[in-house]
């Protein structure tokens, strides 16, 4: 049996699978070899109007429903992920390029979301504030937002779903869902997993399409009460902006430029294993891989010893091979991305100690070798814009003040790493780090259990933890007078 069907009817709308109403479709590349996996249903703005007015027809029902009741929904979700992980990881591989060991890590992740949520969903809590006035009585209800609008990203194209609409179901609140046209595959199978689990009609849509004209109508909906968004600064500034029209709630998950500090006392040979981890993980394609790594100037040459010991046994090729550890970018423009960031930086005096090429293994897809470059400087792209993709610059710093004003030398603000043997130094660094997540010692902190998010133009909200379903709770004050 094939993966998946050669033309999908993408568009869920009110428990009914359907095709654009133009009929036109979208191919959906595999980027390894650049072969068409599908095509699915490219919707637009009228697809989209008939989503969002599902989910508001269904959103009486399903925000009264008991919490105990919709909780089984997710739970059931979860486990179907589980009874289909195989298929779920290699339809992630085929149509985003990361290792399937890597796609299997992130199915796990998604259905843990579910899970976190079917559990939090009983735990919304309000409040009684004992009031200043005897004949008053106070009480915080808390309440489901209402229709929300969810658009995500392909570097995790099943994770980022779930993260959002995991909360979002356990609130109460409805949800029209927009995935990146590059997976929207991914999209699919866990929205048939939710109808296969029970989910009533109209409670979740999926629109795939034109993202700007999807994006419009959820921008011009007064029903459409929150948009929660992964993706690049550009379009969630651009979401922001045009959120204050009807005055939405956003959540915002942006761009990063993580670094990484080293210093004297690591434990140097966990610090370069992870430094690679968190770099060539998902080719680079990550919000909190690692940007840019300082290095205390009296440990440099060793740790850059380690570093090339590790980065040397990095295998690259097609994703689906067991044995890849690094599979391709997205797209073309991607590769070009890498490569220009590269270039920008040899031309101002960077030297490049570890590949420096797009990898020519005999596959046509968008591969880049791992690359490392060292005497870098603060004039280089590389240190200053996202690169997503494949290549680390090494800097040096003489004391800690330098570390801190440099890591902090950004409008970023997602996640930051450290790493070091030394308790206080570690509790002093990162607490001066102006970053919404900071890794000790640690490169892996995205969990279920902790609230994910960035400061400053990474972004605004939470996702994950007890935290993340507060984002998708109004809070209403109610005042009551007593004779
Ligand atoms: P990237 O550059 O990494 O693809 P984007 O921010 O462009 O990041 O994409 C993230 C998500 O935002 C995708 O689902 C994409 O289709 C969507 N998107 C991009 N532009 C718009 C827009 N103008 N309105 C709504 N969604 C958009």
């Amino acid at each position: 049996m094939a993966l998946v069907e050669t033309k999908i009817s993408s568009l869920f709308i009110n428990g009914e699978w359907a095709e654009a109403d133009s009929g036109q479709t979208e191919s959906v590349l595999n980027p390894a070899n650049l072969e068409t996996i599908s095509e699915v249903a490219y919707g637009g703005e009228s697809e989209a109007n008939r989503a969002i007015q599902a989910a508001k027809e269904a959103f009486p029902e399903w925000s009264e429903m008991s919490p105990r009741k919709r909780s089984r929904i997710l739970y059931k979700a979860h486990q179907l992920i589980y009874d289909n992980i195989d298929r779920l990881a290699e339809i992630l591989t085929t149509e985003q390029g990361k290792p399937l060991k890597e796609a299997r890590g992130e199915i796990k992740s998604a259905a843990s979301f579910l899970l976190w949520y079917a559990e939090e969903a009983n735990r919304v809590y309000g409040e009684w504030i004992p009031s200043s006035q005897n004949q008053k009585r106070i009480l915080v209800v808390p309440q489901p937002v209402g229709v929300v609008g969810a658009i995500t990203p392909w570097n995790f194209p099943s994770s980022m779903i779930t993260r959002k609409i995991g909360p979002a179901l356990a609130a109460g609140c409805t949800v029209v869902l927009k995935p990146a046209p590059e997976t929207p595959l991914s999209a699919i199978e866990l929205v048939k997993l939710f109808e296969e689990a029970g989910l009533p009609k109209g409670v979740l849509n999926l629109v795939t399409g034109d993202a700007e004209a999807i994006g419009q109508a959820m921008l011009k909906s007064k029903d459409v009460r929150l948009i929660t968004f992964t993706g690049s600064t550009e379009v969630g500034k651009y979401l922001m902006r045009e959120s204050a029209e009807h005055v939405k709630k956003v959540s915002l998950e942006l761009g990063g430029h993580a670094p990484i500090i080293v210093f004297e006392d690591a434990e140097l040979d966990v610090a370069a294993k992870l430094t690679l981890a968190s770099k060539y993980r998902n080719a680079g394609q990550t919000c909190i891989c690692a940007n840019r790594v300082y290095v205390h100037e009296s440990v440099q040459e060793k740790f850059s010893q380690k570093l090339m010991e590790h980065v040397e046994a990095l295998s690259v090729g097609d994703g689906l091979d067991p044995s890849t550890d690094v599979g391709p970018l997205i797209n073309k423009q991607a590769l070009q991305k890498v490569d220009d960031h590269l270039n920008d930086a040899i031309t101002r005096g960077a030297e490049v100690i570890h590949g420096g090429s797009k990898w020519d293994g005999g596959m046509k897809g968008y591969f880049y070798t791992p690359t490392v470059v060292k005497n870098v400087t603060n004039d280089m792209a590389v240190m200053n814009e996202e690169t997503f993709g494949p290549l680390l610059p090494l800097q040096t710093f003489a004391d800690e003040e330098e570390a801190i004003a440099e890591a902090n030398n950004t409008d970023y603000g997602l996640a930051a790493y450290i790493f070091s043997e030394n308790l206080d130094r570690s509790l002093r660094v990162m607490e001066k780090l102006e970053y919404g997540i900071v890794g000790v010692n640690d490169v892996f902190p995205a969990t279920a259990e902790a609230p994910f998010g960035g400061i400053k133009q990474s972004g605004v909200g939470k996702e994950g933890g007890h935290h993340g379903i507060h984002e998708f709770v109004e809070q209403k004050y109610v005042s009551i007078g007593m004779n």
